[in-house]
């Protein structure tokens, strides 16, 4: 079947429109905000206004719930546009987990809905201390009292718009017998800011979107009605494994966006910096790697809308995602580390912000899988049909 990406004229017009806002609302702020750490709180509301006011808001979510309904590949095109920019200020720009739609009716309108009308922001909260690729290797447990489940343990490295509302929350809640040995049973749970033995706390500072939040949460004793459970005991697993596809294909199209941004910098400078008597880009050895840099930004890209494509068609496979989310996060550390290679000096100053570039990259390769679990999939996905 033929595969054209040609953006239709209603996609064109949403990344232009994407455009502007990014030039007009963010890019102005981007170099001051990684220089504080720190999103003033009234910049942050007036980014998500205007976001809701264009449309850009909880994009990815279906119109039937309030959000922008686009198709995969629609969204995919308006996440690289948006992936421009840092996350610290365009996570403003809320995009809700999409394991929101897991909500059952009496959850729906304080998470669900809230979440996509940009009232209340939510927090993912999976990963551990000792349990970062090895997920299956959480904690924290969630323990049935009557009517109520009573949570201990501990999360970090847990990333935040401002200071999250609430937290989708994954515990284990008991064992199970699988064909491959006893398993955890692991659950979901929607957990208020404010609730008796739930605490957050600003983690480690990342160098990686310097300004973007990220949280230890803990859990003593902490109640929560058995209403609060998302999709069902037992289900979390399934459920985020569920997602997994939009949140790596996320990452994917954000690596391609900044790509594109750094690319064109380099551009521009290996076309006006001089030295010998000539601009640089002139040299063999700085166009080739404006050459290479431009080649893997294309291949990430066809990777990353065939991905997308796929996932509309409902063909997408665990692989394709994890390929998409691999070669476009490398890419990105090989592009923004040329490019500071072209800058030279300027490169790592915090006055160019190509260093900005290249030190927001570096998690790409790490959040939401990193490239060594993004391989397994893959290479599990080429093996098991020929395994005996
Ligand atoms: C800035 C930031 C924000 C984040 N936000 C969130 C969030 O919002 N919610 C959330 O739940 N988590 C979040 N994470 C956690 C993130 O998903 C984990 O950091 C990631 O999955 C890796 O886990 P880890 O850091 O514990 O590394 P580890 O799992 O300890 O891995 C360390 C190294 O060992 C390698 N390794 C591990 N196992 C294997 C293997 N089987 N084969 C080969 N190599 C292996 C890894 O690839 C890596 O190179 C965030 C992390 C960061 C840095």
């Amino acid at each position: 079947m033929a595969i054209d990406f040609t953006p239709s004229e209603e996609q064109r017009l949403l990344v232009e429109s994407a455009r502007r806002f990014l030039e007009q609302e963010i890019y102005p702020h981007e170099a001051e905000v990684d220089r504080a750490g720190e999103v003033p709180e009234d910049l942050g509301r007036r980014i998500r206004e205007r976001a809701i006011a264009l449309g850009l808001y909880a994009a990815n979510m279906p119109d039937s719930v309030g959000g922008g309904g686009l198709d995969p590949v629609g969204l995919a095109l308006l996440d690289r546009e948006l992936g421009k920019a840092g996350w610290a200020l365009r996570g403003y720009v809320g995009r809700p987990s999409a394991i929101l739609m897991a909500c059952a009716d009496e959850q729906r309108e304080r998470y669900l809905r809230a979440c996509v009308r940009g009232e209340r922001h939510e927090c993912f909260a999976l990963t551990e201390p000792g349990a970062g690729s090895d997920v299956m290797a959480i904690t924290t447990r969630a323990v049935r009292d009557g009517t109520d489940y009573v949570l201990n343990g501990t999360k970090h490295f847990i990333s935040g718009v401002g200071v999250p509302d609430f937290a989708i929350v994954f515990a284990v809640t008991g064992m199970e017998e699988t064909p491959k040995g006893p398993r955890k049973r692991i659950s979901a749970f929607l957990v208020d800011r404010g609730t008796a033995g739930f605490e957050m706390r600003r983690g480690p500072r990342c160098v990686s979107y310097r300004a973007y939040n990220n949280f230890e949460l803990s859990f003593a004793d902490c109640r929560v009605a058995a209403g609060q459970m998302l999709g069902g005991e037992g289900r979390g697993f399934d459920l985020a494994n569920e997602w997994l596809a939009d949140t790596r294909l996320l990452v994917a199209t954000t690596c391609c966006g900044r790509a594109e941004r750094v690319l064109d910098m380099a551009v521009d400078w290996a076309a006006t910096r001089r030295q010998f008597g000539r601009t640089i880009g002139r040299f063999q050895g700085v166009g080739f790697k404006l050459a290479d840099m431009a080649t893997e930004l294309r291949a990430a890209d066809m990777l990353t809308l065939n991905a997308a494509w796929k996932l509309g068609q409902g063909t997408l496979t665990a692989a394709d995602a994890a390929m998409a989310k691999l070669y476009a996060s490398e890419m990105l550390g090989r592009v923004t580390d040329h490019a500071v290679q072209i800058f030279g000096g300027m490169g790592l100053m915090e006055e160019a912000p190509i260093e900005r570039f290249w030190r927001d990259a570096r998690v790409e390769r790490i959040w939401d899988g990193t490239s060594e679990i993004q391989r397994h999939i893959i290479a599990r996905e080429l093996l098991r049909p020929r395994e005996s």
